[in-house]
């Protein structure tokens, strides 16, 4: 495939931004260029990137049909956290100057039109983010791949703070119109919910199924296509949208069965109505499982189509064409999808169907928290899919037949590796599934993956060890630090070359400036660059003035107690507590906050109200703020982290230890030289080993620590309380409304949550005030640290340069190396 040095020249056409961008601007929006808005402007600024996007696709629909070496790599996930394209397009595609020239010549920059742009937000956190930084990795190395998800009419909710309260808003993400999409309602496809599975004898004489009496809805797809660096590959985000197979289905209604008219009608309308708002939570609910199946049986049947358009009717061959990785275990179901089609609709046998699912499918897991994982109620399964409870049954009945062999009848074994739970209610656990039917298993940090083989899946790794292997999570450096940080991007090309941008582990190159104090004053610069932009948008924002010369001290990601926000903020309190006392911080500082609660999730909100109680406090006393700022950002998503993440002096990462299965944000932090606060948990742990216990601020319990004090009920936080007086103090002064003068009740769930478990299992069940004593520390030395500046800069330099490891690209090509086992185009 031959690169061309100008992105716009390509399949031999020459497509002129400008021209593209009236011809827009006349024909698909019918404005005049005079009159148009700025809302036109950045619509015709897309559809013109856009054309050259779409070259590229035509490219790559070429090279599918041509290369049948080369394995598709399908990525099913419930979401896909791709935030905003048109400046990220542009970079990949290189038309950065030629766009600039063009919106100059109407007085207006690049920026003022990228940021009307709403943010694609289908996703969560961490989980949806990475399904995004990995198309972007593999349209980069040129691997050719499908992600598959939903078009959700609603993404993640919109966050406001009202009186320092979360508020969730609906976010219609494409009431303005969305210009990155292609319907393709020819490829659309049908799936069926509910009926009833029906045998028959067929002409072979053998005993077959048929799946009858069902409710329809027709699955449609929208193509965005995803841009790699320099790449004339795109990856495919396919996003299903659900849609009555008839508006209204007269001949039900001749039958006068009106329920089922209406209720398929109904299903198209509600299916892909929302996401879900729950970030490693696990909630049963009947839509939710349907939302599943919907785009899982749709992506199932796109890929055996495409492997029939590529190969032909012969379906024995599925696992060298096609591989499918399961995000977490939300696609479950393409297991027995998978199989029912072999099986019912394409005629192989139970053998021949199992051999090919079983080569063709592989499973992430996500998370060891057990609130986390999918556990379905039997029956809820059975009557939305009874064909596929059927199969499920059959493949557990074979397996637990496997595991009595290999175990010597071994009961507890059988009980803990079957696909169901007994109980009251019988439950489908979607983990055990996936473990038994996916040809590899990975974790997403070295950590979690040992976690993983000696908890939850220790039975799984005692009868298949050779399936699991790790994956340590990474992000894509396009958008991680060539978009989000031009002013330190640029230092870097100007130093050591631009290979960086595809070769992440160049950045070491940057050790030769290590003692260069020209260089580091030029990356002082840089972050001080990115802090007063930080500063600007929280003044616009919050109508608050942070001082860009203070220590910016940054914990953004989703709220959650395992994550604990609440251990950053008991500490903030205690450092006011100094001030008060008239001691003065050795620098001043500035600590930030950002993330949503999901809605359901009480103490999560019952933190986020108080981390704003805090800011209101110390920001409205007129001698702590001179030393002390607090500020939570509303709406925390993609591209707020874009400007967030790049102004970072410290970034905390302080989950309890073997809780944060990877964490990614960590490593946005790392590449961007912010020095990290974190325990040794998820990839922490290999940012250490990279980066060197000099240049980290390693604290806390250990994995290991933690899990023993559960397993022994040995952990007293009440003891704790009573001897350290700086956290009595301070706990004591939540429980008493200190924060809350109006409402002095508020916060007595946190303090009796800490220390009685009123809401959990335990008492202070994540450890905060176990890990406080050390996290103060810690911070006595970063403040110590930030007091040297020369010194400090060098160790932002050392994580810079030491931050190679954490591209999505390394993560791609080990996910190629030893479980895709593909070739670039
Ligand atoms: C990277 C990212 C995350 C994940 O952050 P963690 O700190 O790893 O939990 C969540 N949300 C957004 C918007 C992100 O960009």
């Amino acid at each position: 495939m031959p690169r061309t040095a100008k992105s716009k020249h390509i399949n031999g056409k020459f497509l002129e931004i400008p021209k593209q961008f009236e011809y827009h601007l006349n024909h698909t929006l019918a404005e005049h260029k005079e009159h148009s808005t700025f809302l036109q402007k950045f619509l015709a600024i897309s559809y013109s990137i856009r054309d050259l996007v779409a070259e590229k696709w035509l490219n790559t629909e070429e090279v599918i049909l041509k290369r049948k070496d080369l394995r598709i790599v399908n990525y099913l996930s419930m979401e896909f956290l791709i935030g905003r394209l048109l400046y990220n397009n542009i970079l990949n595609l290189q038309v950065e100057d030629e766009v600039k020239e063009l919106l100059a010549s109407y007085g207006l920059s690049l920026n003022e039109i990228a940021i009307l742009e709403e943010d694609a937000a289908l996703g969560n956190g961490g989980l949806g983010r990475l399904a995004a930084c990995f198309l972007d990795s593999l349209a980069t190395l040129g691997y050719l791949s499908f992600g598959y998800t939903i078009r959700y009419q609603y993404g993640l909710f919109k966050q406001e703070i009202e009186n320092g309260f979360q508020k969730e808003l609906p976010d219609d993400w494409q009431k303005n119109g969305y210009p990155w999409e292609f319907p393709k309602p020819e490829e659309a496809v049908t799936v069926k919910f509910f009926g009833r599975s029906e045998s028959y004898i067929d002409e072979k004489g053998h005993l077959k199924f048929r799946w009858v009496d069902t409710y329809d809805v027709l699955a449609v797809p929208y193509d965005i296509y995803i841009t790699g660096y320099n790449s004339d590959i795109v990856s495919v985000l396919r996003l299903w949208q659900p849609r009555a197979i008839n508006e209204f289905n007269f001949a039900e209604f001749e039958k006068g069965n009106y329920e089922k008219a209406l209720y398929e009608k109904n299903l198209a309308e509600t299916l892909s109505k929302v996401l879900y708002p729950n970030d490693a939570f696990f909630q049963g609910r009947e839509l939710r499982l349907k939302q599943e199946y919907f785009f899982v049986s749709a992506a199932i049947q796109d890929i055996i189509r495409r492997h029939k358009r590529r190969f032909g009717n012969d379906l024995s061959n599925l696992s060298q064409s096609e591989v499918i990785q399961l995000n977490d275990t939300h696609p479950t179901l393409a297991i027995p999808e998978l199989m029912r089609i072999l099986l019912d609709e394409e005629g192989y046998s139970w053998e021949e169907a199992w051999e090919i699912v079983k080569n063709t499918i592989a499973y992430t897991n996500h998370t060891v928290m057990p609130e986390a994982l999918e556990k379905w109620e039997a029956p809820l399964l059975q009557n939305m899919l009874p064909r596929h409870y059927q199969i499920i049954e059959e493949i557990n009945a074979r397996f637990l037949k496997d595991v009595s062999e290999k175990f010597n009848g071994d009961l507890q074994k059988i009980i803990n590796m079957s696909v169901f739970e007994e109980g009251n209610i019988k439950k489908v656990r979607m983990a055990n599934l996936c473990s038994i039917a996916s040809f590899s298993i990975n974790g997403v940090s070295e950590l979690h993956t040992e976690i993983l083989k000696r908890t939850v899946l220790k039975d799984f790794y005692e009868m298949y060890p050779e399936k699991f292997n790790n994956k340590t999570n990474g992000v894509t450096q396009r958008r991680w630090l060539l978009e989000c940080n031009p002013p330190l991007a640029k230092l870097i090309t100007e130093s050591i070359g631009d290979k960086w941008i595809v070769d992440l582990y160049e950045l070491r190159k940057l050790e030769a400036f290590l003692d260069d104090s020209e260089f580091l004053e030029k990356l002082d610069q840089a972050k001080m660059w990115n802090k007063e932009r930080l500063a600007k948008y929280v003044q616009d924002k919050l109508s608050v003035t942070l001082d860009p010369a203070s220590l910016f001290d940054i914990q953004v990601k989703r709220i959650h107690e395992y994550k604990r926000q609440l251990l950053n903020i008991l500490h903030i309190i205690h450092l006011y507590n100094e001030i008060k006392e008239g001691k003065h911080l050795k620098v001043p500082r500035t600590f930030i906050f950002a993330g949503k609660a999901a809605p359901g999730y009480r103490m999560a909100k019952l933190i986020i109200k108080l981390i704003n109680s805090v800011a209101d406090v110390v920001n409205n006393d007129p001698v702590v703020s001179k030393q002390l700022k607090v500020v939570f950002i509303p709406n925390y998503n993609v591209s707020a982290a874009q400007i967030i993440i790049p102004a970072a002096n410290v970034s905390e990462q302080i989950s309890t230890a073997g809780f944060e299965a990877s964490g990614t944000g960590n490593m946005k932090f790392m590449l961007n030289g912010a020095l990290t606060v974190g325990t040794l948990d998820g990839a922490n742990v290999e940012m250490l080993e990279e980066v060197g216990a000099e240049n980290i601020f390693i604290f806390g319990l250990k994995a290991e620590e933690i899990e023993e004090a559960r397993r022994k009920g040995i952990y007293n936080p009440f003891g704790i309380y009573l001897e350290n007086e700086k956290i009595r103090r301070v706990l004591d002064m939540i429980r008493n409304g200190y924060f809350n003068k109006d409402n002095p009740e508020l916060f007595v769930d946190i303090y009796e949550n800490l220390l009685y478990g009123k809401f959990a299992p335990m008492p202070d069940q994540y450890f905060v005030l176990a890990d406080f004593e050390a996290y103060e520390q810690t911070h006595k030395k970063v403040e110590e640290l930030f007091l040297n500046k020369a010194e400090w800069n060098k160790k932002s330099l050392l994580n810079i340069a030491r931050s190679g490891k954490f591209s999505s690209d390394r993560t791609i090509e080990e996910y190629v190396r030893d479980i895709w086992k593909t070739k670039k185009v």
